[in-house]
């Protein structure tokens, strides 16, 4: 390992909301989720509060980082940079409400949030009745489609993290993933800014969840909050991504909404309806 990429990957750094995500990739070489989760894992003391096998920790995270598509948005760069983000939201009060292995789980959520991601959105899917959202019945369409790969990935007995729990824990944290990812549909935004105007009891079971559930919503809508030069690298990848379904939809003879159609959005009014109308309400809440 490089001085510079041990550098980047000391606790100080990773803890740090200005991390920089893009300069971990090219030192990488394009890999950067499994190593930035596993120093993650142990900057939050983890491996040594719970009894998680560190090999098979690795091959679970190498694992998540193969299942992720060549995006130019949905990638293993976003999966880090959520689970990162995740990590510093999370940390002080939050942190020391929940089990260790509730906080395990719940960072794991980065890996999972997106795992599988076509590069195309569930209005796509639907439009196109693909398998996917017939199996899932048009509702949360990809969202429920990585939950269900990463049960499965995490399943398989040579990347069974969760070992080290009872049978019931177990299922209680599975669960509790899917509940994670599933919660991050941004169809449901509107519904999570309406809860926040309630008071959370980080004591009771049900407002903990629903508290790191928003978490990890705040964590997948994060760029626009991150410093200047690391956002606009986001942007340009989402909007790369959008505009290449924009032109599969033109292929199609399907019609091409303006935030897609790269002849007609406006970059800039894009993103400032994003961030008026989804980004900071979320955040001020
Ligand atoms: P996900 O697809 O799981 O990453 O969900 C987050 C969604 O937030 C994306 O699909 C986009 O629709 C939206 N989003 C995140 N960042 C941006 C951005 N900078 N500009 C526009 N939309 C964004
Ligand atoms: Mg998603
Ligand atoms: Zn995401």
């Amino acid at each position: 390992m490089s001085d510079e990429l041990e550098k980047l990957l000391s606790p100080e750094s990773i803890s740090s909301w200005d991390f920089d995500l893009f300069r971990l990739n090219e030192l990488t070489k394009g890999r950067p989720l499994a190593v930035l989760a596993f120093a993650l894992i142990h900057m939050h003391g983890l491996m040594t509060k719970l009894k998680i096998d560190e090999t098979v920790l690795k091959r679970y995270l190498v694992a998540f980082e193969d299942m992720y598509n060549t995006c130019m948005y949905h990638n293993p760069m976003h999966a880090a940079d959520v689970m990162q983000a995740l990590s510093y939201l999370v940390r002080g009060e939050i942190e020391e409400s929940i089990a260790p292995d509730e906080l395990f789980i719940t960072l794991l959520a980065g890996p999972a949030h997106d795992i599988g991601h076509p590069g195309v959105n569930n209005a796509f899917l639907i439009k196109q009745q693909h398998p996917i959202a017939i199996k899932y019945n048009n509702t949360s369409v990809l969202e429920t489609h990585h939950a269900t790969l990463a049960l499965d990935l995490m399943a398989e007995p040579d990347k069974d993290v969760l070992s080290f729990l009872s049978a019931e824990r177990k299922d209680y944290l599975r669960h509790y993933l899917k509940e994670l990812v599933l919660h991050t549909d941004l169809s449901l935004h509107n519904k999570i800014i309406k809860r926040l105007e309630e008071n959370m009891d980080l004591s009771d079971p049900e407002d903990r969840k629903f508290t790191l559930q928003t978490l990890l919503h705040a964590a997948d809508l994060s760029n626009p909050c991150k410093p200047w030069n690391i956002h606009v690298q986001w942007t340009h990848a989402i909007l790369a991504e959008f505009f290449s379904q924009g032109d599969l939809e033109r292929e199609m003879g399907l019609e091409v909404i303006p935030m897609l159609d790269r002849n007609a959005s406006c970059g800039r009014t894009a993103q400032k309806n994003f961030f008026i109308g989804f980004v900071r309400p979320l955040y001020d809440s």
